[in-house]
C-alpha cells in the first residue's frame, strides 16, 4: 500500500488539497472546491453562521466538505494516510479543530472579559486522526496545524511572510494575498504591520453575474489585439490559453479561440475593469456601450452592478495598504516592492492590477508567488518536523496588527474607494478629500514596472494526476418545518436558488449556496413564519 500525505488549505472561499507520496515527496493529484461549505460568502459570515448555528454544525459541515476532498484525492486507490497538515486562517483553522472562536468575533479585551471568553491557543498542535471521530482518515494519522503569529495573525499570514520572500527584503514591501479577504503585511525595516481586509468575493470571481473560481473555463485575461480583445482562458492544466477575439462595446467575435469560456475569474475582472478604463469603455460608475455590458467571449458579459462589485473589492484593497502606510507613518508611494499571493495574486496581469490600484502605485518591482498557505501545508507533509521551524520564527517576529474595522483611516479611505468606484467620484477630488482627511499620499500608478512571476499556477505542482474540483460541496439538509404551508414563497424569494421543496413539504438546503446571516430573505418571506434559519441550520448540519 502507498503511502501518502495529504496537504489541505482552507480558503474563504474555498478548499484546496494535494495527496504528496511519502516514499518520493512527489504531488500525486490536486483537488479544489468550487466554494466553502458553510453559509456565507466571507469570514466574518462563516464567523456568523459558527456563532449562530452552533460551532459543532459548523465545524460538522467542514469535516464533511474536508471528507469529500480526500475521497477525490485518493479515488479509492490504496493509499494510507499518514500525515494531514492543515493550513488557513485563524477562523478556519478554530473551525476545523472546533475550539473557541467568539474570541474572534469580539476583538476587544474588555468584551471579551465582559463574555468570560478566554482564546484558546492558536500555537502549533499536532494531533492523531482518532481526535477527529468525522474525519476519514486513519486514527493513528499524524494532524498538523502551523501557528498563528498572534491572536489576529494566522497561520495563513504566515505563511505568506515566510514563503513570499517578503521577510528577505530590505526595501519597503507589501505582501498581500488576494481573496475574499486579503492578508496583508507591509514590512518597514524590522517593523511589520499586517492587517486583514474584507474585500469581497469580487475577485475569487464570485458576486459576479457570470463569476467563478480561477478553474478550467474561466477567463482569466484580457489581451489587446487586432483592433479587438483576446479572451485567455484557464485550460485543464489551469494555463491560461487563446479564447474567442472579440470586441467588448457590441460582442463580435472577429477571431474564434482554442477554448471555449465558462465564466469570468476574479483576474479576469481586473482585466476587463482596467481595460475598459484604458479604452474609455467604462466611465465609472458606468459602462459607456449601448447595451451598458462590456462583451467578452461565449456570451459573457460584465455588466454596471459587475462593475460596482468590482470597484468594492479593489477599493478595500486599496484602503487596506493606504491604512498600512498611514499606522508606519509612511506615504504609499514609499513601498518598492509587492507580493502578490493566492491565486488571483498568481493569474492577474501584474500591470492590470497597478492600474487599477489594488498594488500600491509607485512599486518599482513585483513577484508573483502562488498559493503560499497550501505551500506551507505541502512542507509540514514533507517535513513534519518544520513545525517546530515554524513555531519558533511566529514567536520572534515582530509583527503587530491593524484591526481594518476600528480603524479611522481605513474607514475614511474606504469611503473615499466607494465614492470613487460606485459613485464616480473624479481622481481630483479624491485626492483634495484624501488630503483634508491626512491619509498618505496616493499618487497615479508608475508605467516601468518590474515583474517576476516565479510561478505559472497559484498550485505550481498539480501531480500527475492532474486537478479536480467539486461542484457540490460539504452538506445539503432537508427538514420538514412544522406548520410550513408549502407556499414555495421562500423558494421563489432565495437569491442563489439555495433551496428546494418537495411533496412533503420538505425543505432542502444547499449549505454551499446560502449566503448565511446576511441575507435571511427565506426567513423573512415565510407565509406562515416558520422558517427559522438557525433551526434549520441546527438540524441539518447536527
Ligand atoms: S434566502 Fe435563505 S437559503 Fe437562500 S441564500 Fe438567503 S438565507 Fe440562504
Ligand atoms: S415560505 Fe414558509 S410556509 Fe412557505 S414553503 Fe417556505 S417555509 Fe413553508
Amino acid at each position: 500500500m502507498k503511502r501518502a500525505g495529504i496537504a489541505l488549505d482552507l480558503g474563504t472561499s474555498g478548499f484546496r488539497g494535494q495527496t504528496i507520496d511519502l516514499s518520493t515527496n512527489q504531488v500525486i493529484a490536486t483537488v479544489i472546491t468550487v466554494r466553502h461549505p458553510l453559509p456565507g460568502a466571507n469570514v466574518i459570515d462563516h464567523l456568523n453562521f459558527a456563532i449562530e448555528a452552533g460551532k459543532d454544525v459548523a465545524h460538522n459541515i467542514i469535516i464533511a466538505a474536508i471528507n469529500q476532498v480526500i475521497d477525490l484525492l485518493l479515488k479509492a486507490e490504496k493509499i494510507k494516510v499518514e500525515r494531514l497538515a492543515v493550513c488557513g486562517n485563524p477562523i478556519q483553522l478554530s473551525l476545523f479543530e472546533n475550539i473557541e472562536i467568539r474570541d474572534l468575533a469580539y476583538a476587544g479585551e474588555k468584551k471579551q472579559q465582559q463574555l468570560g471568553l478566554v482564546p484558546p491557543d492558536r500555537g502549533s498542535k499536532e494531533y492523531r486522526g482518532e481526535c477527529f471521530p468525522l474525519l476519514q482518515v486513519p486514527p493513528d494519522c499524524l494532524i498538523l496545524i502551523p501557528p498563528a503569529v498572534k491572536h489576529e495573525i494566522g497561520a495563513d499570514a504566515l505563511a505568506l511572510l515566510v514563503l513570499s520572500g517578503i521577510l528577505e527584503q530590505d526595501k519597503i514591501s507589501l505582501a498581500t494575498d488576494y481573496g475574499t479577504n486579503a492578508e496583508m503585511a507591509l514590512k518597514v525595516k524590522d517593523r511589520i504591520i499586517t492587517g486583514s481586509c474584507a474585500a469581497g468575493p469580487a475577485l475569487e470571481g464570485q458576486h459576479i453575474s457570470r463569476g467563478m473560481l480561477a478553474a478550467p473555463g474561466a477567463i482569466a485575461d484580457l489581451l489587446p489585439e487586432d483592433g479587438g480583445h483576446r479572451c485567455m482562458i484557464l485550460n485543464e492544466d489551469m494555463i491560461p490559453m487563446e479564447g474567442d477575439l472579440v470586441q467588448l462595446d457590441n460582442g463580435a467575435v472577429l477571431a474564434g479561440g482554442i477554448l471555449r469560456a465558462r465564466g469570468i475569474t476574479g483576474t479576469g475582472v481586473i482585466a476587463v475593469v482596467s481595460r475598459g478604463l484604458e479604452t474609455g469603455l467604462v466611465k465609472l460608475p458606468q459602462i459607456n456601450t449601448a447595451s451598458t455590458y462590456l462583451n467578452l467571449a461565449d456570451e459573457i458579459r460584465f455588466g454596471e452592478d459587475d462593475l460596482q462589485e468590482a470597484g468594492k473589492a479593489m477599493g478595500a484593497i486599496r484602503a487596506g495598504y493606504i491604512t498600512l502606510a498611514g499606522e508606519a507613518g509612511i506615504s504609499t508611494d514609499d513601498i518598492e516592492v509587492a507580493f502578490m499571493a493566492g491565486a488571483s495574486g498568481t493569474y492577474v496581469d501584474a500591470r492590470k492590477a497597478l492600474k487599477v490600484g489594488t498594488v500600491p502605485p509607485k512599486v518599482k518591482e513585483i513577484f508573483q508567488v502562488g498559493n503560499t498557505s497550501l505551500i506551507l501545508a505541502r512542507m509540514l507533509v514533507q517535513e513534519p518536523e518544520k513545525l517546530v521551524f515554524l513555531e519558533n520564527k511566529a514567536r520572534k517576529l515582530q509583527a503587530s496588527h491593524c484591526m481594518f474595522a476600528n480603524s479611522k483611516v481605513f474607514e475614511r479611505a474606504y469611503l473615499l474607494e466607494i465614492s470613487y468606484w460606485t459613485e464616480g467620484m473624479p481622481w481630483e477630488q479624491y485626492e483634495k478629500f484624501a488630503a483634508m482627511y491626512r491619509l498618505p499620499h496616493l499618487s497615479l500608478p508608475r508605467e516601468n514596472v518590474q515583474v517576476t512571476k516565479k510561478v505559472m499556477r497559484d498550485i505550481s505542482d498539480l501531480g500527475p494526476g492532474g486537478m479536480k474540483s467539486i461542484e457540490k460541496v460539504g452538506i445539503e439538509g432537508r427538514w420538514i418545518m412544522e406548520g410550513c404551508s408549502g407556499c414555495g414563497r421562500c423558494i421563489e424569494e432565495c437569491p442563489e436558488e439555495a433551496l428546494l421543496i418537495d411533496a412533503e413539504n420538505g425543505i432542502t438546503m444547499r449549505m454551499d449556496r446560502c449566503s448565511g446571516t446576511a441575507c435571511r430573505r427565506c426567513e423573512h418571506v415565510c407565509s406562515e413564519k416558520v422558517f427559522h434559519l438557525s433551526e434549520f441550520w441546527r438540524k441539518v448540519g447536527a
